[in-house]
């Protein structure tokens, strides 16, 4: 196993095309890591870089301590699988998974205890003889995955491999994956464009975008973390299954307290006070307010009950989800919001109704698609510090 560290790795193609840009991460041994990000934000290409596959245009990558910027891919204890399994059509199971050890003249008995402990592993043992074209996409990547383990490598690369299965087998793989990581507990590297993938496989996770012309990582921490304190609004606004509700307005302070507010909305949300110190630069500026569809409510569970944190929005559709219902609705002048609820039978469609929202859960981003969180500025200061953000009560 091995610990892997990027110190200012970039990637120009043909000379003249930015793939990345300035990218610092260091992962530690036995750490499952998840490269997230839309298409095209050089997930593919960091991790191709690692693999070797990809020349290192710009900085240092370290593979257990050891820089390999010059190294072969087969000289650098990795094994990775890709999204389209790249087997050998003409091999048998056995000889796809066996043929790297081979190479490496591993000894013949040792091939054979290494290819049938992860065929059982994998639960294929049945399936050693026969060739790649008799298998579904499921069992493929199992070969796939089959012959990464035989390697004992001591770094796991993975791009996007379950986008070829269906929707069902892509869950019962993914826990395959991290079951087999929690029993290997070998240094992986795993890149997805799907959020949810991410969010249950990553010990840490990076959020990388592209919407800045090049490469860019926009967060790395833990998925709740993540999810909870995202760093800016394009965080926010990737993560989660349901997309975070936006709402554009203003922060304004009356008596002791700061308001997010949108006349046109009929909107005014008071800012939990324990945010003052960190909202008082950005009193009267143009902010966007975000939560997420579950921080929404049709009574108000919030710290500030009595207070009017709550929206009056037109209800356009409902759509139960089993034990939540997810309700679309739109403000009075037009923009279009999500509310999670418990579900119930009789919710209103085509209606204004009262939603409150969570305080507690309320991000305030400055304007712009990547604005910052000036509630949660490094994204994690709370959830390192306390675990509870609403102020404590003073003992009498
Ligand atoms: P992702 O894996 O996040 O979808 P990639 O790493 O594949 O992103 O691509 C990052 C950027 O690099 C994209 O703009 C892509 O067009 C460009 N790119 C990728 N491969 C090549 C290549 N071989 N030659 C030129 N540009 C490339």
């Amino acid at each position: 196993m091995a610990t892997v560290k990027l110190t200012s790795v970039g990637k120009i193609y043909d000379k003249k095309v930015r793939a990345t840009n300035d990218f610092n991460l260091d992962i530690g041994d036995g750490e499952f890591v998840v490269f997230v990000g839309p298409s095209g934000c050089g997930k593919s290409t960091t991790l191709r870089m690692i693999a070797g596959l990809e020349e290192i245009s710009e900085g240092i990558i370290e593979i257990g301590e050891r820089v390999v910027n010059d190294v072969l891919p087969k000289d650098r204890d990795i094994a990775m699988v890709f999204q389209n399994y790249a087997l050998y059509p003409h091999m048998s199971v056995y000889k796809n998974m066996a043929f790297g050890l081979m190479l490496r003249k591993v000894p013949r008995t040792e091939i054979k205890e290494r290819v049938n402990a992860a065929a059982k592993m994998l639960g294929i043992e049945d399936l050693l003889e026969r060739k790649p074209k008799q298998l579904s996409g499921g069992q493929r990547q199992r070969v796939a995955l089959g012959r990464a383990i035989v390697r004992e490598p001591a770094v796991f690369l993975f791009d996007e491999p379950l986008s070829n299965l269906d929707a069902k087998l892509r869950v019962t793989t993914r826990t395959e994956i991290k079951a087999l990581h929690q029993r290997l507990t070998t240094t992986t590297i795993y890149v997805t464009h799907d959020q949810e993938e991410a969010m249950t496989l990553g010990d840490r996770i990076v959020v990388m975008s592209a919407a800045r012309g090049v490469g860019t990582i926009e967060q790395v921490d833990t998925p709740l973390n993540v999810y909870r304190y995202p760093a800016n609004r394009f965080v926010g606004a990737f993560l989660g299954r349901t997309p975070m509700n936006f709402l554009e307005g203003r922060l304004i302070k009356q008596d002791d307290a700061y308001y997010f507010v949108r006349e046109e909305s009929k909107v005014s949300i008071r800012m939990n006070h324990e945010f003052n110190d960190r909202l008082s630069p950005y009193e009267d500026r143009s902010m966007t307010l975000g939560w997420r569809p579950d921080a929404m409510s049709e009574t108000n569970t919030g710290i500030y009950q009595g207070h009017d944190n709550h929206l009056t929005l037109n209800t356009l559709v409902v759509e139960p989800l089993g034990r939540e219902i997810d309700v679309s609705c739109q403000t009075d002048d037009g923009i279009r919001l999500i509310a999670r609820i418990d579900a119930r039978d009789d919710f209103p469609e085509g209606k204004a109704v009262q939603f409150f929202i969570d305080t507690e859960h309320v991000h305030l981003f400055e304007p712009g698609e990547f604005g910052i969180n000036v509630i949660h500025p490094d994204g994690q200061v709370i959830s390192n510090h306390i675990e509870d953000p609403r102020p404590q009560a003073v003992p009498a």
